[in-house]
């Protein structure tokens, strides 16, 4: 076991990714990922609980997929963080093998034996698996951690992986965007002054940013993403061709048999992941099925051209949204020097040939599309109150404003505001005279609160209609809220609830007796609770 050197920090960088986690640490000033206990560098971000009743983590857990899909709890990180009834989780519902159901507070939160768990306390399993990892290799205790996230991450969001952090045992001293993260280990200490696009096509989602780099100031100038695209997109479009194939052949839909669908969809990755290297392979799982008694073979060939052809649009649809990002500061294709490659997806040679195409340059080469994210956390932590530690201006990657008459959002702060920041509006008057005034913080892209992600309710007295409220964003883009009380000045408000509006409506059904009944609120009383929100 290497001897502890009395500079190294005792902090870990880690990367929670979809599909994969990945944990870095600085010694003797060198970035360098640590090994599972397996010598692989890189855990599997899943979670199950065995026949037996024992909790496994990474490898083990997803070992048993195949066995035990529905206590088998996968992809968290496009759950953490989200409402139950948000249009993500709705769609992964029918998608994922194990049981998503509605938390407390109206949250996502999976099934796992006889107990519902919240995502947090999932992807803290495995962040508190990877300390004791990492801990065992370093040989002495690592209490903290600089945790990343993708940058199109909410507050909500946000808040669920610090709370993973602390659920695991750490001291989460940030939370760092992955692309800052990756741009770190890229341009760390090498006096660089460049503009870089990091492009990252992970398990779940794109993400596209663009950083300016000097010296040790890594400045985000502009991002954007889509949560609806990543490796597991291309691995459905060969799921569905194996289906359809199938069905064509045989008559028999594999969909109906969750085990032969397991199998197809861990066969189809593994296909995929084939054609990056080599250009044919063969999808061959024999007995997937049987009719009337006698077992029925799956083989298929499958080129890395066939992938291509039904993969195309996905790919295309990652380089609209790089010019989407690039439109947004008018920043030309030909202004940025370096591309820089994260997240498995983007090892597939369509999407590097793609990248030459699109910016007349070949990705950089020489920063791992795995392990970068975990490498800069762990630098960023490493050079956290050093004296040559490094600046980041992020951005904010999606408005955030409060609702407004009509369902609609009235943006407060802006995309791409450059964080920390603080904007300021006036207290509206109660919507009924002498009541409290109620207000419902949103983050989203869109005008119409509805599409957007709830964050939060403010409750601030009557009086303090016209005063001034200022929305905050810290370093690590964490929303707070302060307002001008006219007795003490400035002061936080705590967010009053961040139930969202439909799990407030519930509780307050469940405590209020049925319409005329004695003592029932009137409608109209009881929908002041959701201040301007006028959704009956
Ligand atoms: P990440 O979330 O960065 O761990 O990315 C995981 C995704 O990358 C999964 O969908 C993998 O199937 C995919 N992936 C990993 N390696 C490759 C590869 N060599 N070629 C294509 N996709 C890959």
């Amino acid at each position: 076991m290497p001897p502890p050197l009395s500079r190294d920090k005792p902090i870990l960088g880690i990367d929670l990714g979809t599909t994969n986690t990945c944990v870095a640490h600085v010694r003797n000033r060198i970035p360098r990922v640590v090994p599972t206990d397996k010598g692989s560098l890189i855990l599997p971000s899943v979670v199950a609980l065995s026949s037996r009743g024992d909790f496994l983590v990474g490898g083990a857990a997803k070992d048993q997929l195949l066995t035990n899909p529905r206590n088998t709890i996968y992809g968290a990180k496009r759950l953490i963080g989200r409402k139950f009834n948000s249009r993500v989780v709705q769609d992964l519902r029918s998608y994922y093998s194990y049981d998503i159901v509605e938390g407390p507070q109206g949250e996502a939160a999976v099934s796992l034996g006889d107990r519902v768990y919240g995502l947090p306390e999932i992807s803290g399993m495995v962040l508190a698996h990877v300390k004791k990892i990492a801990e065992a290799f370093l040989g002495r205790p690592m209490p903290q951690a600089i945790i990343s996230v993708p940058a199109y991450y909410n507050d909500n969001q946000r808040h669920a992986v610090k709370e993973a952090g602390r659920l695991a045992g750490f001291d989460v001293k940030r939370i760092v965007n992955e692309p800052t993260a990756a741009a770190l280990a890229y341009g760390f200490n090498r006096g660089l002054d460049q503009r870089v696009l990091v492009y990252d096509l992970g398990g779940g989602t794109c993400d596209i940013s663009v950083l300016q780099l000097q010296q040790n100031v890594f400045e985000v100038l502009a991002t954007g993403g889509d949560t609806f695209l990543g490796g597991v997109d291309f691995d459905n479009r060969i799921i569905d061709w194996a289906l359809d194939q199938f069905w064509r052949e045989h008559k028999v839909d594999l969909a109906q048999s969750p085990i032969a669908l397991q199998r197809v969809k861990k066969a189809a990755e593994a296909a995929k992941i084939d054609l990056s290297l080599i250009p044919n392979t063969v999808i061959d799982l024999p007995f997937v099925e049987e009719r009337r008694g006698k077992p029925l073979d799956l083989r298929m060939p499958i080129s890395r051209q066939q992938l291509e052809e039904i993969t195309r649009d996905l790919v295309d649809r990652s380089f609209t949204l790089c010019d989407e990002v690039l439109e947004q500061k008018g920043i030309s294709r030909g202004s940025i020097d370096e591309i820089i490659l994260v997240g498995g997806q983007s090892r597939m040679p369509l999407v590097q040939q793609r990248i030459r195409e699109h910016f007349g340059k070949p990705p950089r080469k020489g920063v791992h599309p795995d392990e970068c994210v975990a490498l800069g956390a762990a630098l960023l932590g490493d050079s956290l109150d050093s004296i040559d530690s490094v600046t980041l201006v992020d951005v904010l990657s999606m408005p955030i404003g409060i609702a407004a008459p009509n369902d609609r959002m009235r943006r407060v702060l802006e995309k791409n505001q450059p964080i920390p920041a603080t904007r300021s509006f006036r207290l509206p008057p109660p919507r009924e005279p002498g009541k409290p005034i109620e207000i419902d913080i949103y983050q989203g892209d869109s005008d119409q609160i509805v599409d957007d992600e709830f964050l939060g309710s403010l409750r601030l007295p009557a009086a303090a209609t016209g005063r001034r409220i200022d929305l905050k964003l810290d370093e690590e883009c964490l929303l707070r809220v302060t307002f001008d009380d006219p007795e003490r000045g400035m002061v936080e408000v705590p967010f009053a609830t961040r139930d969202t509006p439909e799990a407030l409506r519930r509780a307050i059904a469940e405590k209020t007796p049925p319409p005329g009944a004695a003592g029932a609120a009137p409608r109209e009383q009881r929908r002041g609770i959701f201040g301007w929100l006028t959704r009956s």
